[in-house]
């Protein structure tokens, strides 16, 4: 089958398209006939060397996809061959074939395209985790979606007003802001507009925001501390302007700001929180109230310039590859 390999680490050029064996599910595994993969830009600082955790080399990328199950590993039930399911794994999907614990597969409805459900888990549960777990954010309560037309800002745009929050968005063109406000944005601002800091904190009613969704760091760091609110929450998922931010403990005395990292990896393992989440995501799904923005769609030799893409903040929606 083919499967992109990495070898040594350095952005999306590394890629190496290659035919390698198909993968044997182990006892307690699954083999899914890939069919989408969704690109996070996780994958994309990972293959670039600038991710969370150390990566062991060689190895394939893709934490997210979906497909058909396709054969099953010893002692694995409750899951059906020919079945569409979602999974999160930690690598390995930039494949034709992907093995993986049956325990990191994620249910779907079976009315999703493969398309739609690679672009649900990592996405999904991220914003459910900031906007409810770690945000507690509340009906009525303003918040601000950075990124807004990206994977995780129009997921959590949905969630936000599924919640009955009222959203600003912020994003780098007029095209992502209108993707935006199709999805319920109740403000937009463009996120180099000179006046954003005042903009942002005029719309929240002249006093802030009380819950931010900080995902591009770096000098914006300094920027969300000034848009939020007194006793504010700021959750901070990423770091995508890839640069170091500043902040000294004591600028949260002032206004009391609770600044709360989140790793959508770590909360995985906190059964009680992820099955809350998955709960409350399925009803929401079944509602129609949440639908998975699939982006983009590249073929599978086309892998690395999708990664660029989304490093070059051309995409909106997840980015989608189709082996
Ligand atoms: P997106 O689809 O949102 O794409 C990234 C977006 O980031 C771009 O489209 C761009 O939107 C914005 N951006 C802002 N500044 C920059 C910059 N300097 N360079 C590139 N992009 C920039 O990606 P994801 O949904 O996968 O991820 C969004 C963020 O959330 C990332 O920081 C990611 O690491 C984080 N994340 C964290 C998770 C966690 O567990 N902590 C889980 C999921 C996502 P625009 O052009 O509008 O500014």
């Amino acid at each position: 089958m083919k499967a992109y390999v990495v070898e040594r680490l350095g952005g999306p050029d590394v890629m190496e398209l290659r035919d390698v064996p198909v993968p044997q599910p182990g006892p307690g595994e699954v083999r899914v006939k890939v069919q989408a993969v969704g690109i996070n830009f996780a994958d994309a600082l990972t293959v670039a060397g600038e991710y969370l955790t150390e990566t062991k080399l060689p190895y394939t990328p893709g934490m997210e996809f979906a497909g058909v199950v396709d054969a099953l590993g010893e002692g694995v039930s409750g899951v059906q061959v020919g079945q569409l399911v979602a999974c999160l794994g930690g690598s390995g999907s930039l494949a034709e074939y992907a093995t993986l614990p049956a325990a990191s597969l994620v249910p779907v409805p079976q009315s999703f395209t493969p398309a739609q459900a690679a672009a649900f888990p990592v996405s999904y549960f991220t914003a459910y985790h900031a906007l409810q777990t770690l945000g507690r954010g509340q009906a009525g309560e303003w918040v601000l979606v950075q990124a807004a037309a990206g994977a995780l800002g129009t997921a959590s745009i949905q969630l936000a007003k599924a919640m009955d929050m009222k959203v600003i968005a912020l994003a780098s063109t007029e095209e992502k802001l209108q993707i935006a406000r199709d999805l319920g944005a109740d403000v937009t601002i463009l996120q180099d507009d000179p006046e954003r800091v005042q903009k942002v904190r005029d719309a929240a009613g002249g006093k802030g925001v009380p819950l931010i969704l900080e995902v591009v760091g770096g000098s914006r760091f300094q920027e969300s501390l000034k848009m939020c609110a007194s006793r504010g929450r700021i959750i901070v998922i990423g770091n995508a302007s890839r640069e170091a931010a500043t902040l000294h403990p004591a600028a949260l005395m002032k206004r009391n700001q609770t600044v709360t990292g989140l790793w959508l990896t770590s909360l995985m393992f906190d059964r009680e929180a992820s099955a809350q989440a998955a709960r409350a995501l399925s009803e929401l799904v079944g509602s129609g109230r949440v639908v998975p923005q699939v982006g983009p769609q590249y073929a599978l030799a086309d892998a690395p310039r999708a990664f660029q893409d989304l490093l070059d903040r051309k995409t909106t929606g997840k980015v989608i590859i189709e082996p």
